[in-house]
C-alpha cells in the first residue's frame, strides 16, 4: 500500500507524516484498552479527556507557551477566526483594528473585520502583488488599536515573516495557519495566535486558538455561545461536541514532532534545509525560474515561482506527475508553481523535486 504514495505538494489539506497515518490506521477500529474507535467514544469520557489533555500538554511544550494563556480547540476553520476575532474584540469597543495586508489571507481577515467595526489598513502589499513584507517603519498603526492582525505566512504568495512579527503596542493577533509549528516562536509576543490544522498540524476540522487570559476578559457580551471565546474557554473547549478525530490526529502529529523530529528547533533546521534546496535551484537557473517572493521574505513552507510562460508551466506540472510529484500548480491569483513543503514533506520529496526542476530547465530553456 504505502509504495503507492506520491510526493504531495498540496497547500492544504496537505501531506501527513506516514507514521502518523499508520498509527491512526492501527487504532482506527479500537483504541488500545478501550475497544472502540476514537470516533465512537463520548467527548466527556475519560479516554477522550486523556487525548485532549495530552494534546494540550504537547502543544504547550512544543510551542513554549508560557503560563497565563488558554488553548482552545475550535471548528469553522481559520476563516471562522476572521469573524470571531472582531466579534469578540472589536464589536462595541468604538476602537479600530489594525490589519497588515501581506496577501490573500490577511485581506480576507480584514474584510470580515469590516463587518464588525472600524478597520485601519496599516500596510497593503497589493501594488507589488504581495511579494514582500513590511518592517515596523512602513506601518501606519492606529494610536489605540483594539488589536493588530498579522499573517505570519501567506500560503498563496509564499511570503513569511522571518521572525516573530511583533508590531506596535496593541494586542498582537497572528494567523499562523500555514506555518504553525514550523519553527520555535517567542510566544510571549503574541496575545492571540491561531491556526487551522490541515497544513502543519493534522487534518481539517480543528482550529487551534491560543489566547492570553487577559484577552478573555475583553470578549464582547451577548455573542452566540459557540462564537464566544470566554464561554468556550470556561467549558474547556467542550461547550459542544468538539471535532474528536481531528483533535486525535493533532495529538499524533504533536507526538511525531516531539519524538521523531525532536522538537521545533530541529524541525526548523530541517525545514530550512528543504526550502534551501528549492530556492538554490531557482537562484541558479539564470532566470528560467523566477521566485515570486523577494528573497528576504521567502517562505519555508510555500515556495512560489514562475516559469518563462504559462505553456511551459503547464508542461512542468503535468510532467512532474510522472516523477510522483503532485499538486504543484500555483494559486490562480499568483499563477505559476507553488510547492508546499510543510513539516511532513520528507527531504526525499524535495530532493526529487529539485532534481526534476534542474533537468526540466535544461530541456526547456
Ligand atoms: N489563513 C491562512 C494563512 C490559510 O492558508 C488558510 C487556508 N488556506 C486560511 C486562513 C483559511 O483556513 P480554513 O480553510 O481552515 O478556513
Amino acid at each position: 500500500m504505502t509504495t503507492d504514495r506520491v510526493f504531495n505538494f498540496s497547500p492544504g489539506p496537505a501531506i501527513l507524516p506516514l507514521s502518523v497515518l499508520e498509527h491512526a490506521q492501527k487504532e482506527l477500529l479500537a483504541l488500545p484498552g478501550i475497544g472502540m474507535s476514537v470516533m465512537e467514544i463520548g467527548h466527556r469520557t475519560k479516554p477522550f479527556d486523556a487525548i485532549m489533555t495530552e494534546t494540550r500538554q504537547l502543544l504547550t511544550e512544543l510551542l513554549g507557551i508560557p503560563a497565563g494563556y488558554t488553548l482552545l480547540f475550535l471548528q469553522g476553520g481559520a476563516s471562522l477566526q476572521f469573524s470571531m476575532l472582531p466579534m469578540n474584540f472589536l464589536r462595541g469597543t468604538g476602537k479600530t483594528a489594525d490589519y497588515i495586508l501581506t496577501g490573500t489571507w490577511g485581506t480576507k481577515g480584514k474584510e470580515e473585520a469590516e463587518k464588525e467595526g472600524k478597520v485601519n489598513v496599516a500596510w497593503d502589499g497589493k501594488a507589488d502583488n504581495y511579494s514582500y513584507l513590511p518592517t515596523e517603519s512602513d506601518l501606519k498603526l492606529s494610536s489605540d488599536a483594539a488589536y493588530v492582525h498579522v499573517t505570519s505566512n501567506e500560503t498563496i504568495q509564499g511570503v513569511q515573516f522571518q521572525s516573530d512579527p511583533k508590531f506596535g503596542s496593541a494586542p498582537l493577533v497572528c494567523d499562523a495557519s500555514s506555518d504553525f509549528m514550523c519553527r520555535p516562536l517567542d510566544f510571549a509576543k503574541y496575545d492571540i495566535l491561531y491556526a487551522c490544522a490541515q497544513k502543519n498540524a493534522g487534518i481539517a476540522g480543528v482550529t487551534v486558538v491560543i489566547l492570553k487570559n487577559e484577552m478573555l476578559e475583553r470578549c464582547a457580551k451577548g455573542l452566540p455561545s459557540t462564537l464566544d471565546y470566554k464561554l468556550i474557554a470556561k467549558n474547556d473547549s467542550l461547550y459542544n461536541t468538539p471535532p474528536v478525530f481531528a483533535i486525535y490526529m493533532l495529538m499524533l502529529v504533536c507526538r511525531w514532532l516531539k519524538n521523531d523530529m525532536g522538537g521545533l528547533a530541529k524541525m526548523e533546521a530541517h525545514n530550512r534545509k528543504k526550502a534551501q534546496l528549492l530556492y538554490d535551484v531557482i537562484d541558479r537557473s539564470e532566470g528560467f525560474y523566477r521566485g515570486h517572493a523577494r528573497p528576504d521574505c521567502r517562505s519555508l513552507m510555500n515556495v512560489t515561482f514562475r516559469l518563462p510562460n504559462e505553456e511551459v508551466e503547464g508542461k512542468f506540472v503535468s510532467e512532474a506527475k510522472t516523477h510522483k510529484l503532485v499538486d504543484l500548480k500555483g494559486h490562480r491569483s499568483v499563477g505559476g508553481i507553488r510547492a508546499s513543503i510543510y513539516n511532513a514533506m520528507p527531504i526525499e520529496g524535495v530532493e526529487t523535486l529539485a532534481q526534476y526542476m534542474t533537468d526540466f530547465a535544461k530541456k526547456n530553456r
